[in-house]
């Protein structure tokens, strides 16, 4: 195996696979064809690959066992998802054309969501979302079924025990472990939970949150009556103007192309492709206004700015692979932001008693994602531990009923799952970030946003690209580990005396 060619292939092949997903999802090319990329680099999804780099991840030492494990990962992955990749695109495409039926009028699986999110009729609400479950048990399930559990079959092949097994040796850090810190998370906040959820229930729906379901939380979380701040126009003009506070100014970033035209079928959602580290990244976004679209705008320039500020002498294995929830971490940096008081005043021009209204309301949906990724982790790792995936159905609607009180359904068990546990990225990286953040607090102060020092200091860690786990960034500000206590305590600040 010569490894630099296969680096470079590598970062070829990533390169097509961005470029395509950019022409697709900005509405620019009609059809997603990634099958023949993939078919043009067979040997970067070769099974005798995975072993290679497993076998030298685990026999090297220093920056080459680094090196390995990047490479090992993203082997790997690629192959783990290479190999059913006829199964996930006959799912793609079932999903794309199903349709459910909503007063009369057909209407398409995916933006059935979007109508069920701005449905203010609890009735109309259930309507919906029994007939999502129902074509989600019937036709995606049977596919989705064969596809973990071929999955799971795989991992044989490379000497692992389980799914679980493989992707913990891949990943490099002990599943279980994390799953035993977010438990504590959720037994810690439990009544703060039920209080301050429970509360929003009844404010906004006048109900309870027992006995309440998923899809009451989707309207809730969809929070049109913040509308009025989060306005579309002012979407990019806002988010440049914080970065230029920072001393960044995008548009004389070269290496950032903003694609912000409005195209029929553009994702509404905001997101980024890095088709070259550095040279470009492009940052992509349809301005539709409201929080989520803040929210989302923020996050997805958290990447571009990292991926943008990568050294270009850096390692291939550097630039694009490694430790995700690095960038993630990155990503909810920025996101954050879009719900910090200070900045709600400051930048947004809210009043004070909004910004508290919102930041309430956004305290209480954070903790909600934690405790909804806790629950989800804890779930996958019993889904992965066998092959067959009879009767988790059930232990999904527990785990996650229990954790969020709302009653989540088992018909969702098999597609409210991700590959290669990246649950576990988002879960790292709110970690990471919090205290990524309270460096940052102390060193440049609430206000942070507005020093040009802050903005040095994030091009400074952005710099590094995916090289560093969060474990090493961290170690570089004197943290002694990735500390759930700083996201723990934050969390629970900011309900507490509500
Ligand atoms: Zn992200």
């Amino acid at each position: 195996m010569n490894i630099d060619e296969f680096c470079i292939d590598t970062e070829n092949f990533l390169s097509k696979i961005d470029k395509e997903y950019y022409l697709h999802f900005a509405g620019l090319k009609p059809e997603l064809n990634l099958k023949i990329i993939y078919d043009e680099y067979p040997q970067l999804f070769d099974p005798e690959t995975v072993i290679f780099f497993k076998g030298l991840f685990n026999k090297s030492e220093g920056e080459n066992r680094k090196k390995a494990k990047h490479l090992f990962e993203f082997s790997a992955e690629g192959y783990m998802g290479n190999r059913f990749s006829h199964i996930t695109d006959s799912i793609a495409n079932k999903e794309a054309s199903s349709k459910i039926e909503i007063e009369g009028k057909d209407v398409s699986f995916r933006y059935s969501d979007i109508v069920l999110s701005n449905e203010e009729d609890p009735v109309k609400r259930k309507l919906i979302e029994d007939k999502r479950l129902k074509v989600t048990s019937e036709d995606f399930n049977p596919d989705l079924a064969l596809y973990w559990e071929s999955l799971h079959e795989e991992t044989g092949k490379f000497g692992y025990k389980s799914y679980t097994d493989m992707f913990m040796n891949v990943k490099g850090f002990d599943f279980h472990e994390l799953e035993k810190e977010m438990d504590m998370l959720v037994k810690v906040t439990d009544s703060l939970y039920r209080e301050h959820m429970g509360r929003l229930f009844q404010n906004k729906l006048n109900i309870s949150l027992e006995g309440s379901r998923a899809s009451d939380f989707a309207f809730i979380k969809r929070a049109k009556e913040f509308d009025i701040f989060f306005k579309k126009d002012r979407l990019i003009p806002i988010f440049k103007d914080t970065m230029r506070m920072m001393g960044i100014d995008i548009d004389n970033q070269g290496n950032i192309i903003m694609d912000v035209d409005e195209r029929e079928n553009k994702s509404p959602r905001a997101f980024c492709c890095t088709v070259r580290v550095p040279s470009e990244i492009y940052l992509v976004v349809m301005p539709a206004g409201g929080q989520d679209d803040y929210q989302a705008m923020f996050h997805e320039g958290g990447h571009a700015e990292h991926f943008a500020n990568t050294r270009e002498n850096l390692d291939i294995a550097y630039r694009y692979l490694g430790d995700s929830a690095v960038t993630e971490g990155y990503a909810f940096c920025l996101e954050n932001l879009a719900w910090d008081r200070n900045w709600l005043i400051d930048v947004l021009g809210m009043n004070s008693e909004a910004a508290d209204d919102f930041t309430y309301f956004s305290s209480i949906i954070n903790l909600f994602f934690l405790r909804r990724y806790a629950g989800k982790l804890k779930y996958e790792l019993l889904l992965h531990s066998e092959k067959k995936v009879k009767g988790k159905d059930i232990i999904y609607s527990d785990v996650l009923t229990s954790n969020l009180i709302m009653k989540y359904f088992p018909e969702n068990y098999l597609k409210d799952v991700d590959d290669s546990f990246y649950c576990t990225n988002y879960i790292r990286a709110w970690i990471f970030e919090a205290q990524v953040k309270e460096y940052m607090l102390n060193k440049f102060g609430y206000r942070w946003y507005k020093s040009k020092k802050a903005g040095d200091f994030l091009k400074e860690i952005w710099s590094y690209g995916m090289k560093y786990s969060p474990e090493e960034v961290l170690g570089f500000l004197d943290y002694k580990k990735l500390d759930i206590n700083y996201l723990l305590n934050n969390t629970i600040k900011l309900l507490k005396g509500r």
